[in-house]
């Protein structure tokens, strides 16, 4: 690995690309099921965190988990959607991140994932690290190398 790209990779610090937990959409521990439909299908995203009073992390929900959940034999069986808890149907092994994690972990983990849930050091939720943030601040770095490099592309 070349000094500038290790040392580019070294400088991107993971709380400068987070969006912080007060602006992600997100369900509690406790919520129905049917609450975090609402939730999922409102905010558009396919796919948000469970959280507890605490902001602590439990899991991942997402609107094709929550349809799963009610898909009987026969039937769609609509009235579990408010008896089931978001507990119930999450996704409890799921991918985080420390605060000080390397940017490269992070870019290792959105290859899998569209955004990874991070952490403080004392376990409480500080907001995610999408794809998007990523794939926007390592195209801002290469803009950027380019440009000071003054390499031409024809
Ligand atoms: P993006 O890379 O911006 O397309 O986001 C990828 C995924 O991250 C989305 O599909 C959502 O599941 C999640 N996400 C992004 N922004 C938010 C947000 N503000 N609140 C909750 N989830 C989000």
């Amino acid at each position: 690995m070349s000094k500038q790209l290790r040392s580019m990779m070294e400088e991107i610090l993971i709380s400068d690309i987070l969006i912080p937990a007060d602006k992600v959409a997100h369900v509690q521990i406790g919520n129905s099921i049917e609450h975090a439909l609402l939730v999922l299908t409102k905010s558009g995203y396919s796919m948000v965190p469970v959280l507890d009073l605490e902001y602590k992390l439990h899991g991942l929900i997402s609107s094709a988990m929550i349809l799963e959940s009610i898909f009987g034999l026969e039937r769609v069986e609509f009235e579990l959607l408010s008896s089931l808890k978001v507990e119930d149907v999450m996704n409890k092994e799921i991918p985080r991140l420390k605060l000080d994690s390397q940017f490269q972990n992070g870019l290792q983990t959105v290859i899998d994932n569209a955004f990874v849930c991070v952490e403080n050091f004392e376990g409480t939720f500080e907001g995610i690290l999408t794809r998007r943030e990523i794939l926007k601040k390592i195209n801002k770095e290469i803009r950027t190398y380019i440009y000071q490099n003054d390499i031409n592309f024809i």
